[in-house]
């Protein structure tokens, strides 16, 4: 049990299953090392779900032995999109379908059910801050980075001197809706990939599993109608599989990641002409990757960052470890800036 003589933050992750709470104390210290996980219950509508993290909140300070009388304020972090005050869409989101939902103030709530400041961001900054922080610890307010995380969408962040980047409305750092050049990219006949976001050719129409399902593979699948793939159905299970065949070597599967890893080597290009950050950071599906896999997609997206020598002596593009820990400890990291910076 930690002993702890100042005051702390609590970081909670809402996912769609789970939520997951860390506590972060007064010097730096985060006091779990694992995975505290509870349901979030998210599809029962927004009274349930608030109730599931005060839930969260408890049961995690009960396994640390901290009073509550010790948390100055508390980190929230859930899939977008939402402002960056943790308003849910007015449309809704993926994880928030159920109408009362949209345009809910989710943080403000768990603000009023805590009696408690609560910091919001989406999980893709939170995940960017955490990245951050692993890297740069204590001079973690000297640096600035950009994390491209690749799962069913392409999320991530900016920061900058230490803090995210939120913008004017709250919707800086959007990295998978920056558009990317395709000249080179695409292969000749090769249909321009569309994104969910009604854009065409920007990051996340290539460098997510959405992307692959929606615009690679098919397009792909054109070039080897003979493979294993083309009978799998629905197109989306296909695309879940394609990590699988190319861990294995598959000419198929190369060639989609690798249009990938140019997508994503492209954004960091425009992040070096945009911010020059002192870190690149990779994270999602293909950091669990088999490491010679994970190694070489790594390598493709270091030859499609094209850094000016000066940028290559001080920045570097490397993964991100963790990332079932990072919404959680990214929101303690946040709401942990806000108390100190007072
Ligand atoms: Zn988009």
């Amino acid at each position: 049990m930690a002993h702890v003589d100042s005051w702390v933050v609590v970081g909670l992750d809402n996912g769609g299953t789970s939520n997951n709470a860390t506590v972060l104390d007064a010097s730096g210290r985060f006091l779990v090392d694992r995975l505290v996980e509870t349901p979030s219950m998210v599809r029962e509508g927004p009274e349930v779900a608030v109730e599931r993290l005060a839930h969260a909140m408890e049961n995690v300070l009960r396994l640390t032995g901290v009073d509550r009388s010790q948390v100055r304020a508390v980190g929230l972090d859930t899939p977008g999109p939402a402002s960056a005050d943790g308003v849910i869409s007015s449309k809704g989101a993926t994880n928030f379908s159920e109408p009362a939902w949209h345009g809910y103030d989710f943080r403000g709530a768990l603000e009023t059910r805590l009696d408690l400041p609560v910091v919001y961001n989406n999980d893709g900054n939170a995940a960017a801050l955490y990245a951050h922080h692993v890297r740069f610890g204590a001079a973690a307010h000297a640096h600035s980075s950009i994390s491209a995380i690749v799962g069913t969408g392409l999320g991530g962040g900016i920061v900058e001197d230490g803090r995210v980047v939120k913008g004017a409305a709250g919707m800086a750092g959007e990295l998978g809706h920056v558009h990317i050049p395709l000249h080179g990219l695409l292969e000749d006949g090769q249909p321009l990939p569309e994104c969910n976001c009604g854009f065409t050719g920007d990051a996340e129409s290539v460098a997510s599993l959405t992307g692959i399902e929606k615009n690679l593979l098919p397009f792909w699948l054109t070039r080897f109608p003979d493979h294993e793939l083309a009978s799998v159905e629905p197109l989306g299970k296909a695309a879940k599989l394609l990590r699988g065949y190319g861990e294995n070597g598959d000419p198929l599967a190369l060639k989609v990641f690798e249009q990938q890893a140019m997508a994503i080597g492209r954004l960091f290009t425009i992040a070096a002409n945009f911010t020059d950050p002192s870190a690149y950071f990779l994270g999602g599906g293909v950091v669990e990757a088999a490491p010679h896999f994970r190694e070489w997609f790594l390598e493709k997206v270091r030859e499609n960052t094209l850094l000016r020598e000066e940028q290559r002596r001080v920045a570097a593009v490397s993964l991100v470890d963790d990332l079932d820990m990072a919404g959680a400890r990214g929101a303690a990291l946040a709401a942990h800036a806000e108390i100190a910076g007072r």
